[in-house]
């Protein structure tokens, strides 16, 4: 009997353990035809300098609607990676990205710097950096008006020498690279100095609690001013409130990303952004 239960138990776990390998595959091949038809979209979100509330940039977010559900990001970007899709979705969101940028200079708006998140197995292909910059220039843009955001499991695998090659390619066709979610891993700012790196991310969960909390501020502003004297700029991310735009602006941040500024926008219809940024009116007008 209980050889009986646990077989039965073993059978269920596995007709579950299937079904989730099928719905897997299945939304891998959804996603495949996607890439390939050209559905994948990308919202922008703007980012705006601390001191004068101007418009900065954007980062550019990859999204997709499959069965009118968009599914999250983060899942997007994890099917790819599990699957060969990665640079093809890469692919993509730049060039998604980099048609959004011609759209909006022909609307006579400078859409400042456009950051692209990358991920680890497209910077480990030799011919990413040429890629990159061909496609770049094919649309008329300047390698300088480019941000990479890498994580901190980039900076840190020493296993892909490849990775570095890349990285220093980029940076001296004047790409600039950021490091994403800064605080949520293991690099520290020691680590930076591995990769000409150019802009810090700080993660949301430490702009969460800003103001609030003790070890927040301290650790908000040991980062800023350590990466400020390394020559780096800082951006917090996930700022939503007033305060915490205050104190980041006190602590020194550069440049605030988030709900507060603006969520991000499907690149079709950023007009209203962009007319509301060409009156001249600051792009945030809450009081602090
Ligand atoms: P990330 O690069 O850290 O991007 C910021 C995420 O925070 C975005 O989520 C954005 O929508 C969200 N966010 C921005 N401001 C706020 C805020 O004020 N409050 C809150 N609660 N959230 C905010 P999203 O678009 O879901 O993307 C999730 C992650 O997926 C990104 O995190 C990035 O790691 C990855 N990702 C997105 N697009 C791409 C892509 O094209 N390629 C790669 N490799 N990864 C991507
Ligand atoms: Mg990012
Ligand atoms: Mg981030
Ligand atoms: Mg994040």
């Amino acid at each position: 009997r209980a050889k009986h239960n646990g077989r039965s138990t073993y059978a269920v776990y596995n007709t579950d353990m299937e079904r989730s390998i099928r719905q897997r595959e299945a939304m891998i091949e959804a996603l495949r035809r996607a890439i390939a038809q050209g559905e994948i979209q990308v919202a922008m979100q703007p980012q705006t300098r601390f001191v004068d509330r101007g418009h900065a940039g954007f980062e550019a977010l990859v999204r997709w609607q499959k069965d009118n559900q968009w599914v999250p990001a983060a899942d997007i970007v994890s099917l790819a990676e599990q699957s060969d899709l990665i640079c093809a979705l890469g692919h993509a969101v730049l060039s998604g990205t980099l048609n959004a940028m011609s759209a909006m200079k022909r609307k006579d708006f400078a859409p400042g710097k456009v950051a692209v998140n990358v991920a680890a197995a497209q910077l480990r292909n030799p011919n990413f950096a040429k890629e990159l910059l061909d496609a770049v220039s094919a649309h008329g843009h300047r390698a300088s008006e480019i941000i990479i955001e890498v994580t901190e499991g980039v900076i840190l695998d020493r296993t892909s020498e490849a990775i570095g090659v890349t990285l220093n390619r980029l940076f001296e066709a004047g790409v600039k690279i950021a490091l994403d979610d800064f605080g949520t891993g293991y690099a520290s700012l020691t680590h930076l100095q591995r990769y000409p790196v150019s802009y810090i991310k700080i993660d949301r969960s430490f702009v969460k609690d800003v103001g609030h909390n003790r070890g927040c501020n301290a650790i908000v502003r040991a980062v800023t001013s350590l990466a400020h004297s390394l020559g780096m700029e800082v951006v917090a991310e996930g700022v939503e409130t007033p305060s915490q735009y205050q104190s980041l602006l006190e602590m020194g941040c550069d440049y605030a990303q988030g709900y507060l500024v603006a969520k991000p926008i499907l690149t079709e219809e950023i007009d209203a952004y962009l007319l509301n940024c060409k009156a001249d009116r600051p792009v945030l007008t809450f009081v602090a």
